[in-house]
């Protein structure tokens, strides 16, 4: 108390200063004054530091309460020139607000953005706009934001259409121009601009400030003393680990202070660590600066004075002033724009928002931010300035970059990340292109910082260090700004924005240039290289300039000019990069066929060659544009055609092409992995546009230009197989007398991969512009191909296909016509199949197949083939027409080099000689020919009537070959091969081409006779021969189908045979199979005689089927029968706690030394779960079993310790069978034999027995007792038949005993999380518990799945219970029987009041199936000494019928009032059960008075108790079915009305039951009376406890919302509750209780048995018993958890419209709620399965195993 009262003292001296100051005086005051700047400035220097920074601890309520009184206050006053509050609110009613929505984003908030209408994927909106918008029916995307951003809604720059949303659309009345200052007056805005201008100017000052001691001139404090602030800065260097470490040191601080620290630092950019005089904080700084320095920078510390770090606060609470009040008045925010870019005295780019963005990497990241929000809701928001801002930002824009570049910190929280909201308005990247010419800026700023080159001015990146690395990955944010910048193409070009546009391509080439034949490699013979060059940076590069190299090209699309000048620009940088072409390479003539070329000498597997080549590849692009634009046959003077040299053009494409074949035939081994790594991006679908793509494309070019002949010899020179096919003897051998095996490999992948290539060229029409198409045929062909390997889920083929810059795919347009879509069940996804009619467009050699798709493909397609009865051949397909400009391509297919190859290949394949050719060589040169026919037939079916075919394939095939002498020719050859042995695979093929040229001739006949009939007449024909060609094999396919099913009946009976022979091998596996269909359990259950009713309790209950259980060990396949003395049979079983049933989260957990389970509380918060998957061994099998299993492990953790998914120190298993998780065994026992008893007693004669019994018992104990209380020796009441002193023998076998101990000490370590103790009197009362709390849970679990009582359950669950139930009533014998008798008769207490027990639970606070099943199975232990001939069943019923009485009195005293209901009319079918009740019922209120309500009729109260006492019903009877072995009747097998009845009979109950009670009135009066007058009873129905009402209704996880951003909304909006308001990284919802946690982070870690643990196992441990089931909401993924070790991620219920999840969320696609996939993972929950299936998650997938799952 006093120390708090000292505290106040300081501020309460101030108190009177601060209570006479009056904020309108001092306005009045600055109205009168001249120099109100200097007036400001005194006010601020004498009150802020008396207001902020005055100890250690900050306390920001009172500091900005006390700012707002006397600093704020005085401001608004005098901006207002009135009550601030009326006059801001004055001028929020003139306002007429922007119609820019300008929300500024919350990190992990919602976003969405149209696919179809938004202009680029940066335009967003907030969830409330989206929803208001016409978008929320379009295609669109969903993200959360990373923080920063605000919302696009009411930019008509930023959608296509719909650019308002319902709340933002625009007042058509309001015109827009106008401007907001028309309506203020002068006065106004004359104070405001003062007011903005002085305070702004003061918040930059501060903020820019970095004198750690003084202050700016006019601030000085008019006081200061020795008071300093040690400061720590935040940077992005040190690990949180290693600032809290150096805290705990430097400023003696505990760890939690610490991590508090270091959560502040990484938050706000900073944060005091000390307060105190100059020298103190100068200690702590050098302690921080030395133990932070050694390795890297020293973190950055400052010790500050007071007064510096006060001014900085206000600055920054000034900011946050300017921004509220702006937003009362758009006037007033364009004032703030106005000061803020007005320009200062130091001339150009000295305004103020100047000055805060070029120190924005000096300040801290708080400062930054708040700075940054202003300028998001001022500048960007009024659309005069933020032009003007962009201008200023643009003029900046180097130095800004070169700032971030220097700085470490992220760049969320640099101004530089302002780019995106400035350059994607197209009006303004265009006009910062033309007026500051922005994009050459940004260019050569990249240029620029990347500085590794080598001797040619190349950029190298084969050396460079982490720093430069970090570097590179800042310089990327510029190409980010690049692409903003083309974002949007323009669709009207002025002269200048052709010059500065054209101008950005110089400075883009130049870079090109840095990059063309960056990298080289050099092949690696003899050694393996030493070390993996660095391959990745370059890679980097290319990738992050993919796109933007797309754009570019298409910018030149727009404008015929632009793109001439751009080819003739890039055609001279490519002529520059090739000045030294020839150097040093010597020329060379090929000859071959009759022809030759000049060319040179060059080996790629012996010189350098680089993978990049850029600026070829752009030529590429544009010479398709030109072809694409028509350019070139309009403009063909313009361009430098003349120039293009073809062989220069296709040389280093051409040698990248070579390097990856050589690579594929493993002539590259040597130069390892990063070579590899290349090659694979080269063709990956991130990269192939720019690369393999337009590698291609200007082979093409080249070989379009040239002559084929020429061609095809520089390519054979080029891929080192000239020498083989320019030989004159060629055809007959080829490197016969190579004996090298490697060398005639590499030579056969050399030629496969040539043919591949020529095919490529010839082939590849799909772009637009090399052949006719139109855009979407590419898309289209792409997916076809996709889906000829195999069906695929939306976002498979979205990762095979190219994204464009707006990561579309461009797929959502075509899919529909070539795939149909296949919904997903509950597991797997949707799937899209490829329609039927595009199989034919299957192109086996399709350029983007790897090798491994390729093959995929052709099983694919040929398993298609031969279901549909066809043939196997995959020929090509038709293909389109290539441009004019390509055209002449086609003849490569006929000009004679390439004829000598096909020649020379068949010819080898005729007489193969030793492996010097290969089948896919073969396949190659098929299917070449079949192009060439194709080719052919097509040019014939489109001439014109007169017009004369030249191509003519067939005559060229027909032809012998040319050189040496006549050798046969390709036509001929074929048909030799035709008969070929070898050749099986290939027949088809060879007869589709045969059939071809005959097709062919004939249509060339008809041509030449009379043409009309062509086409369609041979086209005839050749269906006719296909047709009865069909109908043959279809009938070989029928015959094969049914030599398949013949064989098929012959297996299965084999089979069937095998499974008699070996039934007992069988026998778990089929039960296991056919448990839920129900055939095998009805059989056991049917009842034994038709006529007798079934009874399974009481002197009454049906004999149990008397067979011998025998049983099969799983571990030793041995048989054995389940008697007591036999050796012991177990079930593998899982004993866990669970809270599933629980009706009250709140319970705190129970104390586990202290707590006392006998009896459990309605609520049923706690309870032991015990679950087999019915897997029966021997124990001593097992035992060996599980002993071999430790040691394993043991071994295994000294080795590599390694994880696994089970325990064993905690005694986890896996069953040895079906791998389910255990962790102990139950014994299998015998079923209890009906005691004959002849006639049994009455209630009243039991309830004397039972008293005397239990007297016995009492004394008994007591003489036990070791020191005789002083109590009288109380003469044991001589009960003849009670043989007190008996002890009874335990009629089990030694190792059935065993593992009674075992069990029930299991049940106990577990239930209670103690330590195992078998002499704990607790084990059985654990062990009853868990039979009662597994029965109620499955009973609960047969409602939930709408399933009958009996013949549903699967076998092991029914082995389960009946073992269970069984165990319990054995337990006793190993235990001490004082010990459960002590129980017994505590039990017996609750229902008949015993004088001796002292204290009993009231009837409200039991569980009536705990109770009925703790008394029925501890009563064993009493009835051992009973010999009076008391039936055990006769005592069963007893109990049962007492129990069920106080069932229903219990229930009628919780019954809710009266609702009244319109069905309320009663047929006097039970008129008598409502008579009685309304007896019953006012009974107990003559006991309990007022306190029960009085009730009119009895209707209500006899539903209440029918329906509120059915589940306790269904869960007798299961337990006494499984505990006594009586069959079942068969109307519980179904769900037939009437069950009522049968379920009363076969519990030998009246279905009246209020007959019990009144047929036994008197005796059962007392009882209630006794249960009434219980103090509890009064004071919980008063309000005074936890009141639970029947029946509970199942626990269900929470309600989710239909739409997932719902969720993500829901938690953006979630704060860490223990780091005051900050935004928690990972949000987690618990799905059982629906709390929101902090997950995954250190600020919500806490204790937990003395380890530290996140947020979710902390709450894993009070809201589910160590079971939990979690939603990660930003990563859309389930979590399960299962004590501090286990978990698994599971596949969310949210689905997309593909039926795909989202896991991690990186598709954006909006997901839905899938009902059905919810219900199953709470199915799993209600089932107590989650550790289970944790169990075989971690199984399947080791590297679950290793997280640290404790910490999420
Ligand atoms: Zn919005
Ligand atoms: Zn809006
Ligand atoms: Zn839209
Ligand atoms: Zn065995
Ligand atoms: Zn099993
Ligand atoms: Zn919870
Ligand atoms: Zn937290």
């Amino acid at each position: 108390m006093a120390a708090a009262e000292s505290d106040r003292e300081v501020p309460s001296a101030l108190c009177t200063e601060f209570l006479n100051f009056s904020a309108k005086d001092t306005a009045l005051k600055w109205l009168q004054v001249t120099d109100l700047y200097k007036e400001v400035y005194q006010h601020l220097a004498r009150y802020v530091p008396k207001i902020y920074c005055l100890g250690p601890n900050l306390n920001p309520q009172s500091e900005d309460l006390l700012a707002q009184l006397l600093l704020q206050a005085p401001l608004e006053w005098y901006l207002c020139g009135e009550d601030p509050s009326t006059g801001l609110a004055k001028l929020e009613q003139n306002n007429q607000p922007s119609q820019l929505c300008g929300h500024v984003f919350r990190v992990g908030e919602p976003t969405y953005s149209c696919r179809e209408c938004a202009a680029d994927p940066t335009c967003v909106l907030c969830m409330q706009c989206f929803l208001g918008s016409v978008h929320k029916e379009h295609r669109y995307r969903m993200t959360t934001s990373g923080g920063g951003g605000f919302c696009d809604c009411g930019d008509t720059e930023a959608w296509k259409k719909g650019p308002y949303c319902q709340k933002h659309e625009p007042n058509i009345s309001d015109s827009c121009q106008e401007d907001p200052l028309a309506h203020l007056s002068t006065d106004m805005i004359a104070r405001c601009y003062n007011v903005f201008a002085i305070v702004l100017k003061y918040a930059v000052d501060m903020l820019t400030w970095d004198k750690e001691d003084e202050l700016p001139p006019g601030l000085e404090p008019p006081d200061r003393g020795d008071t300093y602030y040690c400061m720590l800065f935040n940077d992005e260097v040190h690990t949180y680990e290693q600032v809290i470490y150096t805290l705990q040191k430097a400023v003696n601080c505990t760890q939690k202070e610490a991590v508090s620290f270091a959560t502040t630092v990484d938050r706000d950019g900073r944060k005091s660590v000390r307060f105190g005089d100059f020298a103190f904080c100068e200690q702590a700084k050098s302690v921080i600066v030395r133990n932070t320095s050694r390795q890297s920078k020293p973190l950055r510390v400052q010790v500050m004075h007071s007064s510096v770090v006060a001014h900085q606060c206000f600055a920054l609470k000034a900011l946050h002033w300017l921004g509220h009040v702006i937003g009362y008045s758009d006037a007033l925010r364009r004032i703030l724009c106005q000061v803020g870019l007005e320009r200062g005295p130091e001339g150009e780019n000295s305004s103020l928002v100047d000055t805060l963005m070029l120190c924005d990497s000096k300040m801290w990241k708080g400062a930054r931010n708040v700075y940054h929000q202003l300028f998001m809701s001022s500048l960007l928001m009024d659309l005069k300035y933020k032009k003007l801002f962009a201008i200023q930002f643009a003029k900046n824009y180097r130095r800004l970059q070169t700032d971030f570049m220097e700085d470490d910190h992220e760049r969320v929280v640099s101004v530089t990340s302002l780019s995106v909201q400035l350059f994607t308005v197209p009006t303004m990247a265009r006009m910062l292109i033309t007026e500051e010419n922005l994009m050459t800026t940004i260019i050569r700023t990249f240029v620029d910082h990347l500085r590794h080159r080598d001797l040619q001015g190349r950029f190298q990146f084969e050396r460079y260090t982490a720093q430069q690395a970090f570097k590179f990955r800042r310089v990327q944010s510029l190409i980010g700004d690049l692409k903003y910048v083309l974002i949007s193409r323009p669709t009207e070009w002025s002269d200048q924005l052709r010059e500065k546009f054209l101008e950005g391509l110089d400075t883009f080439l130049e870079l090109f240039k840095c990059m063309q034949g960056m990298d080289p490699v050099v092949r690696q013979v003899g050694q393996h290289i030493e070390m993996e060059p660095e391959w990745e940076a370059a890679f980097t590069l290319q990738m992050k300039l993919t796109h933007i190299i797309s754009m570019m090209q298409e910018w030149c699309a727009t404008d015929e000019r632009v793109l001439i000048e751009a080819y003739k620009k890039c055609l001279t940088a490519l002529t520059h990069c090739h000045s030294g072409f020839t150097d040093g390479e010597q020329p060379i003539t090929l000859s071959m066929c009759g022809h030759s070329v000049d060319t040179i000498r060059y080996c790629v597997s012996q010189e350098k060659v680089s993978i990049h080549l850029p600026v070829s590849r752009l030529l590429a692009g544009l010479h398709v544009l030109l072809s694409k634009m028509e350019v070139a046959y309009r403009f063909p003077e313009q361009l430098p055609l003349s120039e293009l040299s073809p062989p220069m053009l296709i040389e280093h494409p051409l040698r990248c092409l070579v390097l990856c074949a050589q690579v594929h035939a493993g002539m590259w081994r040597r130069n390892g992995f990063s070579l590899v790594n290349q090659i694979y991006y080269y063709h990956n679908v991130k990269c192939r546009v720019e690369m393999f793509d337009k590698d291609l494309i200007m082979l093409q070019a080249g070989a379009s230009m040239m002559d084929p002949n020429h061609f095809l010899m520089i390519v054979l020179s080029r891929f080192e197989l000239y020498h083989i096919f320019s030989s004159a003897d060629c055809r007959k051998s080829y490197n016969r007398e190579n004996t090298n095996k490697d060398v005639v490999q590499q030579n056969n992948t050399l030629i496969e991969e040539m043919l591949h290539l020529i095919m490529m060229v010839v082939g590849e029409r799909f772009e637009a512009g090399v052949g006719q198409v139109e855009g979407c045929d590419e898309i289209k062909r792409e997916i076809i191909h996709q889906l000829c390997i195999r069906p695929m889920a939306h976002s498979e083929l979205v990762k095979a296909l190219p994204e464009n810059e707006n990561k579309e795919t461009g797929m959502e347009r075509v899919i529909d016509c070539v795939a149909s879509f296949k919904k997903p069940g509950v597991t797997g996804r949707g799937l899209y199949e490829l329609r039927p009619e595009c199989a034919k467009q299957f192109n086996l050699y399709f350029h983007h197949y790897s090798r491994a798709d390729q093959s995929k493909a052709e099983e694919a397609q040929r398993k298609l083939k031969r279901q549909n009865g066809e043939d196997m051949a995959l020929p090509p397909p038709m293909l389109p027409p290539f441009s004019p400009l390509f055209a002449s391509l086609v003849n490569i297919l006929q000009c004679d080099v390439l004829l000598g190859m096909l020649g020379a290949v068949l010819q080898w394949a005729v007489e193969p000689s030793g492996g010097h050719w290969s089948e896919s060589m073969l396949q190659r040169v098929l299917h070449l020919i079949g192009m060439g026919l194709l080719e052919e037939q097509q040019q014939l079916k489109n001439s014109s009537e007169d017009h004369d075919v030249s191509f003519n394939f067939t005559l060229k095939i027909s032809r012998p070959g040319e050189a040496p002498s006549n050798t046969a020719s390709v036509l001929a050859l074929l048909e030799n091969l035709q008969n070929a042995p070898h050749l099986e695979v290939h027949k088809d093929m060879i007869r589709w081409i045969l059939k071809m040229v005959a097709s062919i001739k004939t249509m060339r006949e008809l041509t030449a006779s009379t043409y009309t009939v062509t086409a369609s007449g041979s086209h005839g024909q050749e269906e006719m021969v296909c047709d009865k060609d069909k109908a043959e094999r279809k009938r070989k396919a029928e015959m094969a189908r049914l030599r398949r099913e013949k064989i098929m009946a012959q297996m299965s009976e084999m089979q069937r045979h095998f499974i008699n022979e070996n039934k007992e091998l069988f026998q778990q596996s089929l039960e296991e199979l056919y448990a839920s269909a129900s055939t095998s359990t009805s059989l056991e259950h049917s009842p034994t005689s038709s006529d007798a009713a079934l009874v399974c309790v009481g002197p009454r209950r049906s004999r149990p089927r008397e067979k011998r259980q025998v049983v099969t060990c799983i571990l030793c396949q041995e048989e054995q029968e389940i008697r007591a003395d036999s050796k012991a049979m177990v079930l593998a079983a899982f004993v866990q706690r669970s809270t599933v049933m629980s009706k009250n989260r709140k319970r705190p957990p129970h104390d586990p030394e202290h707590y006392d389970p006998l009896f459990m509380h309605p609520d049923l918060s706690f309870g032991t779960h015990t679950g087999s998957c019915g897997h029966i061994m021997h124990s001593h099998c097992w035992q060996r079993y599980f002993e071999a299993v430790q040691a394993k492990e043991q071994r295994r953790q000294q080795r590599l310790r390694v994880h696994t998914s089970y325990d064993v120190g905690n005694g986890e298993f896996l069953c040895p069978l079906c791998e389910c998780l255990s962790n102990t065994v139950i014994p299998l026992l015998p079923g209890t034999k009906g005691s004959n008893s002849c006639e049994q007693p009455g209630l009243g004669q039991w309830l004397k027995i039972s008293g005397q019994q239990i007297k016995a018992m009492h004394s008994a104990h007591r003489k036990l007792q070791p020191v005789g209380v002083d109590a009288v020796e109380e003469q044991c009441p001589a009960t003849e038949n009670f043989r007190i002193d008996y002890t009874p023998m335990s009629p089990y076998s030694s190792t059935i005993k065993e593992m009674l101990t075992t069990f029930g000490t299991a049940t106990y370590k577990v239930g209670l999380k103690v330590h195992p103790n078998e002499q704990d009197p607790r084990v059985p009362i654990m062990c009853w518990g868990s039979c009662a709390y597994t029965i109620q849970s499955i009973e609960r679990l047969l409602v939930d799945e709408e399933k009958p009582l009996f013949g549903s359950l699967p076998c092991r669950q029914d082995d389960c219970l009946s073992s269970l139930a069984r165990f319990g009533s054995a337990c006793w014998t190993a235990a001490s029987q004082p010990s459960v008798q002590g129980h017994y008769i505590r039990l017996v207490a609750a229902l008949i009041p015993d004088p001796q027990v002292e204290t009993s639970p009231c009837i409200l606070d039991i569980d009536m199936l705990h109770l009925l099943v703790s008394v029925v199975l501890s009563y064993g232990s009493v009835h051992s000494q009973d010999s009076s001939g008391l039936s055990v069943d006769a005592v069963q019923l007893h109990f049962f019928h007492l129990i069920t009485v106080a069932h229903m009195v219990q229930m009628l005293l919780t019954s809710g009032p009266e609702e009244v209901t319109m069905e309320q009319e009663s047929g006097g079918a039970e008129r008598e059960e409502e008579e009685d009740i309304c007896a019953l019922y006012n009974t107990l209120r003559t006991h309990l008075g007022s306190s029960l309500p009085e009730v009119a009729s009895g209707w209500h109260l006899w539903r209440c108790v029918k329906t509120g006492i059915l589940p306790y019903l269904r869960g007798a009877a299961l337990f006494f079915h499984h505990l006594n072995g009586v069959p079942t009747p068969p109307e519980l097998h179904a769900l037939c009305p009437g069950q009522w009845e049968v379920l009363c009979g076969y519990l030998s109950l009246p279905s009246n039951l209020l007959q019990l009670y009144h047929s036994q009135k008197e005796l059962l009066e007392p009882l209630l009376y006794g249960w009434c007058s219980h103090p509890g009873v009064r004071q919980t129905l008063q309000g005074g406890g936890v009141l639970v009402s029947f029946p509970r209704e199942s626990n269900s996880l929470i309600d989710l919302p239909d739409d997932y951003s719902a969720l993500i909304n829901q938690a953006s909006s979630f704060t860490c509750p223990k780091s005051g308001g900050d935004k928690s990284r990972a949000p987690t919802l618990c799905l059982v209780c629906g709390s929101m946690l902090c997950s995954q982070s250190y600020c919500c870690q806490t204790e937990l048995d003395g380890e530290d643990v996140g947020a979710c196992t902390a709450h894993t441990f009070a809201c589910g018993a160590g079971v939990g089931i979690f939603l990660r909401v930003r990563e859309s993924q389930v979590l399960f958890l299962s004590g501090k070790t286990k978990g698994c991620f599971y596949a969310p219920p949210y689905l997309d419209d593909y039926g795909e999840t989202d896991q991690g969320l990186r598709r954006g696609n909006p997901l839905h709620l899938c009902r059905q996939r919810y219900r199953k993972i709470q199915k799993l929950w209600r089932q107590h399965s989650v550790t289970e299936e944790i169990g075989h998650a971690q199984e399947a997938n080791q590297t679950l195993v290793g997280i640290d799952w404790q910490h999420l």
